[in-house]
């Protein structure tokens, strides 16, 4: 009998040459066109804010506020904001996963990024950043990330391997908010008096973003809100809105908010799109959890039985939830993106739970790093080990044998992905574009 080390390298070989197709991830250029030209406090920005934040940096923590003040780009400035609380963090696997992209690319030699080698990583991701294809370098030719659905609010990504995903939610959250109706009308030129003219531009937005090649509709409602809605009928939506949207009740609010997600799941239902939809633990620090438990989406999945769901980052801490979801509704989907960055334990343990509730065609995997390649790097080399470990512990019991544990991870890396996109007249016979 084969040692299980053995099987686990035997495994991992074939997993490494495999590519993947991302279900999830974060790239495209800036508005302008411009690719971004980070620094190395930009990238521990964007991947590691909220845990900086958790481990006691100052500030907030979200996406949208940067630790330093608004329009710092003096990288000594910056490093003094974040330096000081980089040791809170080392040994977290977002940071490790992080630097061991780094190390896969650049020449740092150190344990750790300190006060004294800080520096020389930054000089050479300002250099590298310059480079026209460094995304390409690094995404492809050292991650082999063949594809990746990605969620940037654009339909320009600039790359044909990067296929946009995209976000309805503003109709819901300003469609609903009178302040938020007024930036409406202004982005797109009409006026949203009447209950029909709101229902008549997320219509016209859909088709906009179906025409225009989205693969997909993404909602990260679960920042804003529960992502528990009610099924609500149309006259009592019209109701509400008719009222005016100042002299609405914060309940009433929801009811509306529910009618709109509940159109947007219509259309996409119709169109025969699949809808993304983030579940459970949020990079915003200070929100409410309990409202990301990917339970909350029943009401949706029983009342559009046709709409394929793609539930994301495994519900964590909702993970139980989350396997017996996919394993009790056909139009659940299983998606472990960005697992990873939270606790390599708790991705493998979770995947190998998974692995044998629910149909291998409902499992899909992505690196969700936003907007760092570094990142996304860290997140493949990682997933590439737990895939090959949790496959080569089913190989070793006797579950599977060693052909069907290459042919699972197969549908996992990229087969489910291509499937549930409708990518194949995108991708050649060996899985490239
Ligand atoms: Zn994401």
């Amino acid at each position: 009998m084969k040692k299980q080390s053995d099987i686990y390298a035997d495994i991992k070989a074939v997993v490494d040459a495999l590519p993947i197709y991302e279900s999830h991830d974060h790239f495209a250029p800036n508005p302008d066109g411009e690719w971004p030209k980070f620094d190395l406090c930009d990238i521990l920005f964007h991947n590691l804010n909220s845990d900086l934040t958790v481990s006691g940096m100052p500030g907030i923590g979200s996406h949208a506020a940067t630790p330093w003040p608004q329009g710092t780009t003096d990288s000594v400035k910056k490093w003094k904001v974040v330096g000081p609380y980089m040791r809170n963090i080392e040994n977290m696997v977002s940071y490790l996963g992080l630097l061991r992209g780094f190390k896969a690319v650049y020449d740092f030699p150190y344990v750790n990024i300190d006060d004294e080698n800080w520096a020389m990583l930054n000089e050479q991701i300002v250099a590298a950043y310059k480079r026209e294809d460094w995304i390409d370098y690094v995404l492809r030719e050292k991650g082999n990330i063949q594809v990746a659905v990605v969620d940037m609010d654009t339909l320009s990504t600039d790359r044909d391997y990067l296929i946009p995903s995209m976000k309805m939610d503003f109709l819901m959250m300003q469609g609903t908010d009178p302040e938020g109706i007024k930036r409406l009308e202004k982005r797109f030129g009409v006026s949203l008096r009447t209950f029909q003219d709101l229902l008549d531009l997320i219509r016209s937005v859909f088709k906009q973003f179906k025409e225009g090649g989205a693969v997909a509709i993404k909602s990260v409602a679960a920042y804003y809100r529960t992502i528990n809605y009610a099924d609500v009928d149309e006259v009592t939506a019209k109701c509400i809105f008719d009222k005016g949207l100042k002299n609405i009740t914060p309940n009433e609010k929801k009811i509306l908010q529910d009618f709109v997600m509940n159109e947007i799941c219509r259309l996409t239902e119709e169109s025969d799109l699949p809808i993304q939809f983030h579940t459970g633990k949020l990079a915003w620090n200070f929100q409410f959890i309990e409202n990301t438990n990917p339970n909350n989406l029943t009401t949706l999945m029983r009342k559009y039985p046709k709409l394929k769901f793609d539930v994301f980052h495994g519900g964590i801490p909702y993970t139980s939830e989350f396997g017996v979801l996919a394993n009790n509704y056909p139009n659940a989907y299983l998606d472990i993106n960005g697992m990873q960055w939270t606790s390599l334990d708790l991705s493998r343990r979770c995947l190998s739970e998974w692995i044998e509730m629910v149909p291998q065609n409902k499992i899909m995997w992505g690196a969700d790093s936003y907007r760092v390649y570094e990142g996304a790097l860290g997140q493949t080399l990682y997933f590439r080990e737990i895939l090959a470990g949790v496959l080569a512990d089913k190989v070793q019991s006797g579950l599977y044998d060693f052909n069907f544990a290459i042919a699972l991870a197969k549908k996992i890396m990229y087969e489910n992905v291509a499937d549930f996109f409708a990518l194949q007249d995108r991708m050649n016979s060996d899985g490239k574009k």
